[in-house]
Order: C-alpha cells, then structure tokens, then sequence
C-alpha cells in the first residue's frame, strides 16, 4: 500500500515536471495531502496556549494615566520593536504615562491605524497578532513610517504613488556576490514539516526574490561556509533576540552581509495551514519569503500588502511580493533583466533565453526530490513490507 502511494507521488512529480509546474504550491499541497495522509503523524502540540502577547487583550482601552498589571510588559514589547527606549536595567512601571502614549501612537501609524494613543480593540488586535522578531523602529527612527519626520533617507513618495518599503539604516546590501548560498543547519532534523516539503518551500521563497532581482540563490549542505544560514532555534539561542514560545515572534533574520536567517522552533510550521486541526498553524513559505526580505537588505514596510508588512496570522498565507517590495528591492539590487528572443524559424529558441537561475534553482530541486523520493522508495521496500 505504502508502495502505491509513494508511487503516485512520484507519478505526480513527474507528471508536474513535464507541465513545468515543479515547485509550485499546487504540486506541494497535493504531495503533502498525500505524504500527510499516510507517513505523517499530525500530532497539535499546541494545546489550548493562546500565544506569547494573549494577556495584552486585558489592556482593552487603557489610556494615559491608568495603572495595569500588563503595561510592563506592554512596554518591553515596545521596546523590542523599537517603540520605547527602556533605561537599561531597570525594570519598567505598570503605569500608562507619557512614554507609553507616543509609543502607542508611533505604533497606530506604522500598521495604518486610527491614531487614538489609546488601546483600542483594533490596537490590542494588531498587537496580538504574530510578527516577525526584527523592529520596526531604528535608533528612533521609523523604518516603516509612512510619513518619516525623522530625517529618513530618502523620499516616500514618487509619482506612481505612495512607496512604503524601507531600507536599513545606511541601505547595506549584497556587494560581495550576486550568487548566494544557503544551507540548513543541523537542527531541521527535528523540524515538523518534512524534509522534502521544507526545501521545496524554501526553494520557492528565494525564487519570488530571485524573479525580480539579478541575484540567485542555491541550496548547499555545508551550513559554515553558506552565505545565509537557516537555523531552527527556541527561546534564547544567543544572539540577544530570544523567541517567545508559541505565536508571539515567529523568525527573524539579519541585514546584508550578515546570512544568519532564525525560525522559532516553538511555532507550529506547516506548508498546508488550512488543512491543519490547528489553530496555530503558521505558513512556512509566507515567513520565510518575508524573512528573505530582510537578509537581503529590505526592513519593515506599513503597506499591508507587502510581504514586509511586519505581521502574519495563524493561517494566513501571503507569500507573493508585492509591488512595494519589487521596488524596495530592485533600489538596491536593479531589475532583473530576462532578454525576449525571437521565435524559432529566426535560428533562435523560442524559450527566454533567460539569466535567470530559476532554471538552475529548479533543476536543483528536481534533483532533490527525486533523490528523496527514491530513498523513501527504497526503504519502503525493504524495511516497511
Ligand atoms: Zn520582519
Ligand atoms: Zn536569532
């Protein structure tokens, strides 16, 4: 029976190939239905948490002046994503106070709220809600601000409309190669998704990137010396931006040249979120198209649209750039350039002669999936039957 199944997986593989469609999410979500449905143990770990900020909802509608047990910790959330400037050291008051209120209305603007300085329900419904672990405020300075009064470097609006994507401070960026590696780290052996569906998605995370910008991207093994390193980490892991447990911060990643690229290994990842039992379920290729965004020099944008919006949902798939994004990221890196050639009869080939690395990235996957196909193969052969 195993041996039927995988063999309608193969079958389907290499049906796609030939319909070029390897590596779309189609292809992922029916080799996952059938890969789930008989190899996979769905197990909801989650339980009935309901995520890191869930005792925020208790602040509904606090103001300047109130006292309450969760503005602490209100204001340490502020302070990881830059919104409030905390003393070293000291640990901060459960007092509402004037700090407290800019922080709040910094806040409203970036996501593109009523700006009310109060905890309203749409306030606490944004804060809840997961995101990515980098900040949106710099040195004080909005990155995500759609009107930057702080001295932003460069202008926000042109004439084909209101651009939202920032830079990082100083807009660093790839110099050093246009053809990055990266590489899992050893970790991933305990990651939920399996092995096969992962680097599929990851694949096809750098490829939105890849399509629009003369980068390319090619999966490694050996994680040291991969320009982006991919690790799965919990909690504190060393580099001063500890993940929180379930929901909450879900991943982050570094400015160029830096590669090192982290998922939350408490979330519970999965490549077909409206499939799970889970409420938690988290879509792997929508983090990971975001976090990409930043290893490549984009920080958070206030267009809910973009990929660089700094928050997801449980659930939530947004795994397609946005024009905000194309623009952010072709500031930094131009236009990728795929030359039209002329139809065959001309002596030429009828196919874009492309200098994309598309073709390579999916040689590269068809390659892996049909060696991992194989080996399930073989070991279902002779160990399962
Ligand atoms: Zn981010
Ligand atoms: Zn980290």
């Amino acid at each position: 029976m195993r041996i039927c199944r995988l063999l309608s997986v193969i079958f389907m593989i290499i049906t796609s190939i030939d319909a070029g469609q390897v590596g779309s999410r189609e292809t992922v979500e029916r080799i996952s239905q059938i890969m789930t449905n008989e190899t996979i143990s769905e197990v909801n770990s989650v339980g009935a948490a309901a995520g890191a900020w869930s005792d925020f909802a208790s602040l509904l509608n606090a103001h300047k002046g109130e006292m309450h047990h969760a503005l602490s910790k209100l204001k340490l959330y502020f302070q990881t994503f830059g919104y409030e400037d905390l003393h070293a050291g000291s640990n901060p008051s459960d007092e509402f106070d004037n700090t407290t209120e800019a922080a709040v209305r910094l806040y409203q603007e970036n996501f593109g709220l009523p700006v009310t300085g109060i905890l309203d329900a749409a306030t606490i419904g944004q804060l809840t809600k997961p995101r990515c672990g980098r900040e949106d405020v710099v040195n004080g300075t909005s990155v995500m601000h759609l009107h930057n009064h702080h001295g932003g470097n460069r202008s926000l609006i042109d004439i084909t409309g209101t651009k939202r994507f920032q830079h990082f401070p100083g807009s660093p960026s790839w110099i050093s190669s246009s053809n990055l590696t990266y590489a899992f780290a050893p970790s991933f052996a305990k990651f939920r998704v399996p092995e096969l569906l992962r680097r599929s998605a990851f694949a096809m995370a750098f490829a939105e990137w890849s399509a629009v910008v003369p980068l390319s991207f090619v999966e490694i093994i050996d994680f040291e010396s991969a320009d982006i390193k991919i690790d799965f980490v919990g909690g504190e892991h060393g580099d001063g931006n500890p993940f929180d447990g379930i929901l909450g911060i879900l991943a982050h990643a570094f400015a160029p040249e830096d590669g090192r690229f982290h998922l939350d290994s408490a979330e519970y990842w999965s490549v077909h979120v409206h499939r799970e039992a889970s409420n938690f379920a988290i879509d792997l290729q929508s983090v990971v198209v975001h976090e990409i965004g930043h290893l490549l020099g984009l920080a958070h944008s206030s267009d809910q649209t973009a990929i660089m919006f700094p928050s997801i949902g449980p659930k939530e798939v947004r795994i397609h750039l946005a024009q905000d994004d194309i623009m952010g990221v072709q500031e930094l890196y131009g236009v990728r350039h795929v030359h039209n050639v002329r139809p065959q009869g001309d002596g030429q080939s009828g196919l874009p002669a492309s200098d994309s690395p598309q073709s390579s990235i999916q040689l590269n996957n068809i390659l892996a999936l049909l060696a991992l196909l194989l080996t399930h193969l073989i070991l279902y052969y002779f160990i399962a039957d």
